[in-house]
C-alpha cells in the first residue's frame, strides 16, 4: 500500500485565513492520521498578485500553528520548466493540440453558448488540425495556446467525502494548459506538482469542485492515476454567508496577536467540520490527530462561531498548570512588547486571577495592576467608593500597616471584622480597597491581590489614592 501524501498549496495573494488554516489542518490530520506525509507548496505562479510578504506570513502562521510539514517548502514557479516540458510532451504524442483560434473567435463561441443556456466549452475547432500544419503554422508565427485533448467518454473519482462522482463527457473540456506568451497555467502546474511529490489525497475546499473536471483531464492526458479527493465544505459566518473578515480574521496571525494559543485555534478550527466520534470538544494537537478521520467530516457547510473560540481558548489556557499559563503569557506580553514580572510572581498572579479572561490579551488586562501601578481611576468607581470617604480610608490604611499577616485569607477576616466594628458594608470596604489598588471596580479578588502586592506597594497605592482624593 502506497503511504498518503497530502499537501497544502496556498497562494501567496493574501495571509493565512481561517477558512485556509483549516483546510490545511483537515490536510495535515489526514496525514498525521495515517502516518503519512503532509506537504506545503507556495503557489506562487500569479505573478502579479503573489507577494513574498504574503509567502512570509503564510510560513509563518503555519509554524504558529504547529502545522510542520514535511520535506522543503516547494514553490510552484520554480517548477515551471518541468511544466512547460510536461506540455511539450503532450503535444509531441498528440494528447494535447495547439489552438490558433483567436480571443474574438472565442468570445463569440462563448456568448453563442451562453444564450443557448449552455456552459461554455471549447467546440474543438483546431482539435483535427493536421500536425504537420500545426508545426508550420507556429513556425509561421501564428499565435497558438496549448490544450489538452479530453478523453471521449466521461471520467469518474472518487472523493472520501461525497462518494463517486460521474462526470460525462460534455462536462470535461480541452482546457488550455499554455497560454499564448509560453507560461504555463494554473492547472497544469497544480498537477504536474501533484504527480511529481506523489500526492495521493487532494483536500481542498469545495470551492475548488469546478476545477476537479478541468485537472482529471490533465491527469489522463499525463497518464497518470487521479489522486482521490476531499472536498470540504465552506465556513460560513453566523449569519449563514460566506464568512466575512469581520468574523473570522483575515490573518490566522491576528488570533496570536490577540492572545489566542495554538492548539485553541486547531481544536477550534477541527471542530469546524468534523466531530469526535464521542463528541469531545477539548481536544490536543495530538488527541485531533489520534481522533481524525474522514468518516466524521460533515457535508453541510461549518458555521463558525465566535464564542465558541473564545470559550476553547480560554479551556487550553486554564487547563494548564500555573507555570505554564505564566510562560504563555510572559511569551505574550514579550511579544506586545512589555516586560513581564518574574516567572514565579507572574504565576502566583495567574493563581490569584483564576479563571478571568479567554485571550491571554485579556488575563493581562485583569493582572497586569499587580506589577504597573494605575495609570488612571475609573470616575464613576471613584465617586461611589472613595468620595466623602476620607476617614474610612485613613482607618484602612492604618490597618493594612499595622495587620501582622499580609496573607490573603487573613487579609480578607481581618477587613470581615473591620467593616463590622466601623458599622459599614463589608462589600463597600472591599471595593474601596479595589479602586485604590485597581483603578477599576472589577478585578481579581482584591485581598490576595493585596497579598501578591506586598505590603509596601499597598501602601503606597492607597496613598496615591489618598491624594488623588485631595486634589
Ligand atoms: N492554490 C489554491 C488555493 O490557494 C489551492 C488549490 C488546490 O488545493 O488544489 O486555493
Amino acid at each position: 500500500m502506497t503511504s498518503v501524501i497530502t499537501r497544502f498549496p496556498p497562494s501567496p495573494t493574501g495571509a493565512l485565513h481561517v477558512g485556509s488554516a483549516r483546510t490545511a489542518l483537515f490536510s495535515y490530520l489526514f496525514a498525521r492520521s495515517k502516518g503519512g506525509k503532509f506537504l506545503l507548496r507556495i503557489e506562487d505562479t500569479d505573478r502579479e498578485r503573489s507577494r513574498q510578504e504574503y509567502t512570509d506570513q503564510i510560513l509563518e502562521a503555519m509554524r504558529w500553528l504547529g502545522l510542520e510539514w514535511d520535506g522543503d517548502v516547494v514553490y510552484q514557479s520554480k517548477n515551471e520548466a518541468a511544466h512547460r516540458a510536461a506540455s511539450e510532451r503532450l503535444l509531441k504524442q498528440g494528447s494535447a493540440y495547439r489552438c490558433f483560434c483567436t480571443e474574438e473567435m472565442l468570445e463569440a463561441k462563448r456568448v453563442a453558448m451562453r444564450t443557448q443556456g449552455r456552459p461554455y466549452r471549447y467546440d474543438g475547432t483546431c482539435r483535427n488540425v493536421d500536425p504537420a500544419e500545426s508545426e508550420r503554422r507556429a513556425a509561421a508565427g501564428e499565435k497558438f495556446v496549448v490544450r489538452v485533448r479530453k478523453p471521449e467518454g466521461g471520467m469518474t473519482y472518487r472523493d472520501l467525502l461525497h462518494g463517486e462522482i460521474k462526470l460525462r463527457g460534455e462536462d470535461l473540456d480541452d482546457i488550455i494548459l499554455m497560454k499564448s506568451d509560453g507560461r504555463p497555467l494554473y492547472h497544469l502546474a497544480v498537477v504536474c506538482d501533484d504527480i511529481a511529490a506523489g500526492v495521493t489525497h487532494v483536500i481542498r475546499g469545495d470551492d475548488h469542485l469546478d476545477n476537479t473536471p478541468k485537472q482529471m483531464v490533465v491527469y489522463q492526458a499525463l497518464g497518470a492515476p487521479l489522486p482521490e479527493y476531499i472536498h470540504i465544505p465552506l465556513i460560513l459566518g453566523s449569519d449563514k454567508k460566506r464568512l466575512s473578515k469581520r468574523e473570522g480574521a483575515e490573518n490566522v496571525l491576528d488570533y496570536r496577536a490577540a492572545g489566542f494559543q495554538p492548539d485553541a485555534v486547531l481544536n477550534f478550527l477541527a471542530l469546524l467540520g468534523w466531530s469526535h466520534p464521542e463528541s469531545r470538544e477539548i481536544l490536543t494537537k495530538a488527541e485531533l490527530i489520534g481522533a481524525f478521520s474522514v468518516d466524521r467530516v460533515g457535508t453541510a457547510a461549518a458555521v463558525f462561531d465566535q464564542t465558541k473560540l473564545r470559550f476553547l481558548n480560554g479551556k487550553h489556557i486554564h487547563d494548564r498548570p500555573p507555570a505554564d499559563r505564566a510562560r504563555m503569557l510572559a511569551d505574550f506580553l514579550k511579544t506586545r512588547g512589555e516586560t513581564p514580572p518574574d516567572l514565579k510572581d507572574l504565576a502566583a498572579m495567574i493563581e490569584v486571577n483564576g479563571q478571568r479572561g479567554d485571550t491571554l490579551a485579556e488575563i493581562a488586562d485583569y493582572i497586569r495592576f499587580l506589577w504597573e501601578r494605575p495609570k488612571a481611576y475609573d470616575e464613576a468607581a471613584v465617586a461611589k467608593f472613595l468620595a466623602g470617604k476620607a476617614e474610612l480610608i485613613e482607618k484602612i490604611r492604618c490597618e493594612f500597616e499595622a495587620l501582622a499577616d499580609f496573607e490573603g485569607e487573613s487579609i480578607e477576616i481581618f477587613f470581615r471584622d473591620f467593616a463590622e466594628r466601623q458599622g459599614v458594608k463589608f462589600k463597600d470596604v472591599g471595593q474601596a480597597i479595589r479602586v485604590m489598588l485597581t483603578g477599576k471596580s472589577v478585578s481579581p479578588p482584591i485581598f490576595q491581590s493585596a497579598a501578591v502586592l506586598g505590603r509596601v506597594e499597598t501602601l503606597l497605592r492607597i496613598d496615591a489614592a489618598q491624594s488623588l482624593m485631595k486634589r
